[in-house]
């Protein structure tokens, strides 16, 4: 038994003692979900602009395709930004899970 109190448990990233009601499945803090949440889309965002733009310029100098197949490159491109963007994510959720995370204000 704890002499913080029951109902309280630890928020896993930043230490603080929040009621057990206010943390999510992985005991963590609200804050602490968004800020993690927050950060794990912007590495999603620009990991997938740069695969992107690695595949648009491998299109543009190693495929060639002629004028008139150029849109059908717009799918695939947008696709694979799409896709990374959701691994890129989801992978870098779980490093801020493993690790922990700073919160952010506002
Ligand atoms: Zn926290």
């Amino acid at each position: 038994m704890s002499s913080s109190g029951w109902g309280q448990a630890e928020c896993q990233s930043c230490h603080a003692l929040y009621p057990r009601s206010e943390l999510d499945r992985y005991l963590w803090c609200p804050d602490c979900a968004t800020s993690a949440a927050r950060g794990a889309r912007r590495w999603g965002r620009v990991t997938a602009l740069a695969v992107a733009m690695a595949l648009v310029l491998w299109i543009v100098l190693a495929a060639r395709p002629g004028p008139q197949f150029r849109i059908f490159w717009v799918a695939p491109v947008l696709v694979t930004y799409l896709l990374v963007a959701r691994i890129a994510q989801t992978i870098a959720m779980g490093v801020y899970r493993s690790r922990g995370v700073e919160k952010q204000r506002g």
